[in-house]
């Protein structure tokens, strides 16, 4: 199974322990039911139903939402059905129904943790109304139903806080700090998904690679926090000149990409020619003196013919380097073979 995702993995050989665990304890209560009545018969169908389930999740390891929550029913189901029948014996299992609302809450989220619970007070609701023993327990039955409100909303607390402070490593792992951009990291991942999506639906795209002139004289000449503050002015400018749809983002130290969806070759250049003259128009404010920065931009549109995404960057970077070669402050776009 090498193509199990770590993930998935887990989730197997959880199955598998609760598939072992569960087959012990229900044939226990097969064994031990009395004869002809019908608790036999919805324990077997349990346990029916819970082989057919592991032997879904061994052939077709991928996680669902319809399979999670099929597994949920089926817990719930298990755990009220040995309730309601096992009475006075069966009591200390209420606890399973914790260890329901924790697994699902602790391993699919927050959605999961509120079908779980909601599963859990409907069965537990019917058992208290309706098996004598759960009547007879009187205020005594407050704990239980406590305990199945209590945990959920710290788990529910619990999750929000985790998933806020993923959601901000995430963010913090794919901007740049310094312009607020995507990085080269983000970069990659949605250059990939595009080159896939382009693989099927060949549509106009333009890549545009753009890189400062001589951005180590600025360096050298004015310090590296000069540096920097030409590195948000540049940033500011491809911002406001880019569309919504256009993903910018910095690709090395004075270099930044875009990945403008639906632009042909004229348009693109046409993109790329008016961040260069905006930059070039305008005076940045370094304190006592004024300074003008220039771009050198190079662009390749989309084409069939890029072997990888790697090939198509390679394209644009070609286009740059003659950009730079042919003096500086201009756009050049990649030439493909047949319009040579
Ligand atoms: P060219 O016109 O050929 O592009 O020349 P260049 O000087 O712009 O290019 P080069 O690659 O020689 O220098 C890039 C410089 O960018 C070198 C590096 O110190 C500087 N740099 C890279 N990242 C940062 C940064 O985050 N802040 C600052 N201030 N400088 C940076
Ligand atoms: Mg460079
Ligand atoms: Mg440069």
């Amino acid at each position: 199974m090498a193509h199990l995702g770590a993930e998935s993995g887990l989730e197997y050989e959880q199955a598998k322990v609760r598939a072992i665990i569960g087959t012990i304890i229900i044939t226990f209560l097969i064994v031990s039911s009395p004869r002809n009545s019908w608790m036999g018969f919805v324990f077997t169908l349990y346990l029916i139903i819970s082989t057919i389930f592991l032997a879904h999740i061994h052939f077709r390891p991928a996680r669902s939402k319809a399979r999670i929550l099929l597994g949920q029913i089926v817990d719930a189901s298990a755990i009220s059905s040995i309730l309601y029948f096992g009475g006075e014996h069966a009591a200390i299992g209420y606890s399973l129904y914790l260890w329901m609302i924790i697994g699902n809450g602790c391993r699919f989220g927050i959605p999961y943790l509120l079908s779980s619970t909601i599963m859990c007070v409907i069965h537990f609701g019917f058992i208290s109304l309706t098996v004598s023993y759960w009547q007879e327990q009187g205020n005594m039955l407050l704990a239980p139903w406590l305990a199945i409100f209590m945990v959920p909303f710290y788990l529910f607390k619990l999750l929000k806080r985790l998933e806020d402070t993923t959601t901000r490593l995430e963010n913090l792992s794919r901007y740049d700090e310094l312009t607020g951009l995507y990085n080269r990291r983000a970069f990659n991942e949605q250059a990939n998904l595009e080159y896939e999506r382009l693989q099927r639906t060949d549509k106009p795209f333009s890549l545009i690679l753009l890189d400062i002139d001589h951005f180590k004289r600025i360096n050298d000449t004015h310090g590296h926090l000069v540096g920097d503050l030409v590195l948000k002015f540049v940033a500011e400018i491809i911002k406001d000149s880019c569309r919504d749809e256009d993903f910018i983002s910095r690709y090395g130290g004075e270099e930044f990409i875009i990945l403008a969806p639906g632009q042909a070759q004229i348009e693109d250049v046409s993109l790329a020619e008016r961040i260069r003259k905006q930059v070039e128009a305008m005076p940045i404010d370094i304190g006592d003196q004024t300074i003008y920065v220039t771009v050198s931009l190079g662009t390749a549109s989309w084409d069939s013919d890029f072997a990888s995404m790697d090939s198509w960057i390679q394209a644009a970077d070609s286009a740059l380097y003659k950009a730079k070669d042919e003096g500086r402050n201009r756009v050049l776009s990649y030439q493909h073979p047949g319009e040579l």
